[in-house]
């Protein structure tokens, strides 16, 4: 870590406290953020002064000098990272979640499925990013899940992000006879071993790290609230392509590697899609478009090099050729779900290779809150009188000048781009169906027109502003 970068960055967090107030904070004061960063410092406290005077010009500097005493006097220790992957493909035919139309078990296996472990440690912190090719945890799973983890390697509960990568071709989990196929539980019972097991080995393998960041784009996402009309000639929205929509097509990259000797130890990225080229006709177990990235860009990069890949805010977002009978392969076709989990996986390898040079790795920090928002009733008409508020698990957590915004249920589009238009980090990965999934956060429009999202969500149409506001709260506080 650099002093200077931490002195700067402080300078910047306490300019941004002084100037957005918590309790207004909103996208446009926050246009600040962007400023100060263009700006560095010394224009930082030029902004400062004319809003919060003397006082606190005075009460700054106090600030700084305490944070560079605090500098000599008790510097983080340098930060480290491991990784490591365990092969969770099922070894008995199984139900595949995401789909209720399907009525037998899985027949085959079209590629493995895996689970990817990134461990970041400095002084006693940890952070622990966990990607698993699965729909989510659903039937309650979320809770004994992490409970393992947490058990096992004696982490705190906002250091973990167990985030599925929502692929619809991979096993339900439950640990409850009564809401699965006995194949199923005994899966889910084989899973939590093996996720305490690959948690575990990346926090063993932790060794000092360079950290750099770097982002690319990919077409294969598209909005997929595709206007219609039913047979009153009345609009309605169905699941289909709408392109004509502006989707945020980042892919964002972290490249870690060994501060010894450069060597490539791993690569974190996300993409706001959904893994839904298979549809409910298919029975063979897949990862589908983000578990076929991964497995080109592991298979690219090499020497066991672990690319754990994340679904971004991606409620709304099916990839470009969606819901697919199955792999189709006449006349030299590559299947949809292939070409476009390698297209993603390429773009992944290309920022990699070409990334910025600036160590972003600073201090590390986590923070975990489980937000009570409006609720309505799934299914059905808008109805949120007399609702109970509906529960959301959001985990936030920096390193160095990295943050993670981990959300445990299928955020649209349009949430991830406001938290990462005013985040005060100049790098936020946005993890969804992570650590909980309680269905669809849509935005606040998205009411209006309805839909299946809409319909299926528990969330009323006040919880998305509010899960903008209290996570760049939470960012603010790291
Ligand atoms: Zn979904």
């Amino acid at each position: 870590m650099s002093s200077a970068w931490y002195v700067r960055r402080r300078v910047v967090i306490i300019a941004q406290k002084l100037v957005c107030a918590p309790d207004t904070l909103s996208d446009s004061n926050c246009a600040f953020r962007s400023a100060v960063h263009a700006a560095g410092v010394s224009n930082a406290l030029y902004f400062l002064r004319p809003r919060a005077g003397g006082r606190a010009t005075a009460l700054l500097f106090a600030l700084l000098l305490t944070f560079q005493l605090r500098l000599f006097s008790a510097q983080e220790e340098a930060l480290r990272a491991g990784a490591s992957r365990i092969d969770i493909t099922p070894t008995l035919p199984v139900m595949l979640d995401g789909y209720e139309s399907r009525n037998h078990l899985s027949e085959g296996v079209h590629d493995p499925l895996s689970a990817r472990a990134l461990a970041f440690k400095q002084d006693r912190r940890r952070l622990v990013l966990v990607s698993i090719d699965n729909l989510g945890f659903y039937n309650d799973t979320a809770a004994p899940l992490r409970r393992t983890i947490l058990d096992a390697c004696q982490l705190q509960p906002a250091e973990l992000f167990l985030a599925a990568t929502h692929t619809h071709s991979a096993p339900t989990l439950t640990l409850d006879p009564g809401k699965g196929h006995s194949n199923n539980v005994a899966y889910t019972r084989t899973l939590q071993t093996q996720l305490a097991q690959v948690v575990r080995e990346a926090l063993e393998r932790a060794v000092p790290v360079v950290l750099q960041a770097g982002l690319g784009a990919c077409p294969v996402g598209a909005n997929r609230r595709q206007f219609a009309k039913d047979e009153l000639g009345n609009p309605k929205i169905v699941l289909g392509r709408n392109p004509s929509i502006l989707t945020d097509r980042e892919v964002q990259v972290l490249k870690i590697t060994h501060a010894a000797d450069g060597q490539l130890a791993a690569v974190v990225w996300a993409y706001n899609t959904h893994s839904t080229s298979l549809g409910p006709h298919n029975y063979l177990v897949s990862g589908d478009v983000h578990g076929l990235a991964m497995q080109f860009l592991e298979n690219y990069l090499g020497n066991g090099t672990v690319g754990s890949g994340f679904a971004g805010a991606s409620g709304n977002i099916d990839p470009w050729y969606r819901v697919l009978p199955g792999f189709r392969t006449t006349n030299g076709w590559i299947p949809e779900p292939v070409l476009q989990g390698t297209f993603l996986g390429e773009e992944v390898a290309r920022v990699v290779e070409e990334i910025p040079k600036p160590d972003l790795a600073g201090p590390l920090g986590t923070a975990w809150k489980t937000l009570e928002l409006p609720g309505k009733l799934a299914g059905g008409n808008l109805v949120t009188n007399n609702c109970p508020p509906t529960l959301l698990n959001l985990a936030v957590a920096r390193v160095g000048q990295v943050a993670f915004v981990g959300l445990g249920g299928e955020v649209f589009n349009e949430i991830g781009q406001a938290i990462k238009a005013a985040s005060p980090f100049p790098n936020t990965i946005i993890i969804t169906h992570c650590n909980g999934a309680a269905g669809y956060l849509p935005t606040r429009p998205a009411y209006l027109e309805g839909g299946y999202e809409v319909r299926s969500s528990e969330f009323g149409p006040d919880a998305a502003d509010q899960v903008v506001k209290e996570t760049l709260r939470m960012l603010h506080a790291l």
